[in-house]
């Protein structure tokens, strides 16, 4: 039994040895990492900044390009017109009138019989996603990039056929 005790404490001390020895290799990782953290930060900084670029680069191209105006009562789509043909025509729902009108690119309520007219004097809308809302007709004028109505009629002609 005796003669395993200074085999038991030469085992501690190896192993403490071992201990100091991960210690001092542990730092040197610790300081690897810090550095390598460091870098990452700076890499997603980078990406992040690159990538927000990018989406605002979007964005910006996809608010110059709309298509098509979208006049919606309630939710429900009661017109869709392409915004490269003038056009004046009036949304009778049963909420009211508005007169939407398409000119030279731009989107505009010119009259209505609602209370306010906080619609007509939203003005001209000529980007994409901009909206014209009267909220006591539940209308809500919006540019998108969708195909007008016309091209969509001609789809289901030619499912028809
Ligand atoms: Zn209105």
């Amino acid at each position: 039994m005796r003669k395993q005790e200074p085999n038991n404490a030469d085992r501690e001390s190896s192993v403490f040895a071992g201990g100091r020895m991960n210690s001092t290799e542990e730092k040197n990782v610790t300081e690897d990492r810090t550095t390598i953290k460091k870098r990452d930060w700076i890499l997603a900084l980078v990406i992040l900044a690159a990538a927000g670029c990018l989406m605002l680069g979007m964005r910006l191209a996809q608010r110059q390009k709309g298509t098509t105006v979208e006049v919606r009562v309630d939710g429900k789509l009661y017109s869709s017109y392409s915004i490269a043909q003038d056009r004046r025509y009036p949304v009778k729902t049963a909420y009211g009138t508005n007169v939407i009108e398409i000119s030279g690119g731009t989107v505009s309520v010119t009259e209505a019989d609602c209370a306010g007219h906080d619609c007509i004097r939203q003005g001209k809308i000529s980007r994409c996603n901009e909206t014209i809302v009267c909220l006591p007709h539940k209308l809500v004028v919006e540019i998108t990039q969708r195909s007008g109505q016309q091209e969509q009629k001609t789809e289901f002609d030619t499912v028809a056929k």
